[in-house]
């Protein structure tokens, strides 16, 4: 072909890309040298236009290759015992041995829930002032005992409304989290984090995703403390609260190197020792976020199967070592996932608390057209993304929808999402009505028995 034919281009667009490498201050030169943002993939395209032209740039090519060298072989990226151990998992199968309803069953004994219990998704709201404890002991104006003083104290006050409210399975309220991927990566070794990264999520909205550099492992354990402190200020279940390892994925730059589900299965096993060591902490209910599952599904159709195959796996991992008498919890947060309801129900999580209000309810529709759920379920019943405060007899109605389709022993109450973005004018009248809907619920079931 005539070279004046031949277009050299990224594979697509640069929008979802970090804009220039040179912008970070804080990531030393051998990681920077493994890394190309918009500005630095332009410049190798320009290097590869002219390299077929007959003029390449030996400089750009040598300095290139001596950086995929040195990758290959550095002890940073590769940890030959997390490779060892998470390459072993691939080909084998990981689930409780107990199924799911004799697992609620035993789980029911200890903690002993009324009927539809309900419960929140993790995050309270995210005040100016958390934000501010938070902003200065980064930029060590407070020092970390003065941090800490002021998260316990958050967190004693979300036990004390939830107590108040009567809401039966308690969470501490995420106050120590910035993003609950960021709050993970910062703790595992093989993340790297940016200070100008951002790339466009969607519509105006802008993240700066952890990069996942090398072999991920876990040297400490990153939540138990806070979530033993938590518990031992109520007598009600608090839940551990995680992120699943597909999210912690989905929500990265991963790395190229491998494929993706190596990376996830080495995330998994880093999940997996936090759920036993919060189990072996008297955590009781642990909620392993999978909030991006869904959206990670391929567009194209034939890679979907092997894509939930591994994802759905690789949560199982997280869970598989767990006692039967722990319940585990998983949270999604999109409405359309009637099309992955067999890989949802293959996760095996003793209850899910999903996204629901906004969707029309189409996802009871599944359940009318005959799909058995023997777990737990919670479809939000009322939208968190919105201010307005939902009454009372709305939200009985919406669950009065959902015992039509599935059995009120299955049936949690909840809100669809984490309450981070509202505000304590929404969130305390919001939940008093959710309480006292399901109470009017637990009330008309008692009275048709
Ligand atoms: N536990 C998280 C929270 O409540 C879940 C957030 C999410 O699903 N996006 O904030
Ligand atoms: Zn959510």
């Amino acid at each position: 072909m005539p070279a004046g034919k031949v277009v050299v281009s990224t594979s697509c667009s640069l929008l979802h890309t970090a804009v220039d490498l040179q912008n970070e201050t804080k990531l030393d030169s051998e990681l920077k040298s493994w890394l190309a943002f918009a500005a630095q993939k332009v410049v190798e395209v320009v290097a590869i236009a002219h390299a077929l032209d007959g003029k390449k740039n030996e400089e750009i090519f040598s300095v290139n290759a001596s950086a995929q060298a040195s990758r290959r072989s550095s002890s940073r990226v590769h940890n030959e015992a997390v490779k060892k151990a998470a390459g072993a998992l691939l080909g084998s199968d990981h689930r409780r041995a107990t199924p799911v309803g004799a697992r609620l069953d035993e789980q029911q004994k200890h903690l002993k829930l009324p009927i539809l219990p309900t419960t929140t998704i993790g995050s309270f709201p995210q005040t100016p002032e958390l934000r501010r404890v938070r902003r200065e002991v980064k930029s060590k104006k407070i020092t970390e005992e003065e941090y800490n003083k002021a998260i316990k104290a958050e967190i004693a006050s979300v036990v004390e409304l939830q107590e108040k409210l009567d809401i039966d399975v308690l969470v501490h309220g995420e106050p120590e989290r910035n993003d609950m991927v960021e709050y993970f990566g910062e703790q595992l070794q093989g993340f790297v984090f940016t200070v100008n990264g951002w790339v466009q999520s969607y519509g105006s909205r802008c993240v700066k995703p952890p990069i996942i550099y090398g072999d991920v492992s876990r040297p400490n354990a990153m939540t138990v403390e806070w979530s033993k402190y938590s518990q031992s200020l109520t007598a009600r279940p608090m839940k551990g609260m995680l992120t699943g390892p597909v999210t912690i994925l989905n929500w990265s730059f991963v790395r190229d190197d491998q494929p993706r589900s190596d990376t996830c299965m080495q995330i998994a096993l880093s999940i997996k020792v936090e759920v036993e060591d919060l189990e072996a902490g008297g955590i009781q209910v642990i909620q392993i976020d999978e909030a991006a599952l869904r959206e990670g599904l391929p567009l194209r159709k034939a890679e979907q199967a092997n894509y939930l195959d591994w994802a759905v796996h690789a949560f199982r991992i997280t869970t598989s070592g767990v006692k039967d008498t722990t319940q585990i919890h998983t949270h999604m947060c999109y409405s359309n996932f009637n099309d992955i309801i067999h890989s949802i129900i293959d996760m095996d999580a003793d209850v899910i608390t999903i996204e629901n209000s906004r969707s029309d309810e189409k996802l009871l529709s599944v359940f009318k057209e005959g799909v058995t759920y023997a777990a737990g379920i919670g479809p939000g019943v009322y939208d968190i993304h919105s201010p307005r405060i939902p009454d009372t007899e709305e939200m009985a109605e919406r669950i009065r929808k959902m015992l039509a389709v599935l059995e009120s022993k299955v049936l949690w109450v909840n809100p669809d999402c984490g309450l981070k973005t509202r505000k304590y004018q929404e969130v305390v009248p919001a939940l008093t009505n959710m309480v006292k809907a399901a109470k009017i619920l637990r009330a008309e079931l008692a009275s048709t028995k």
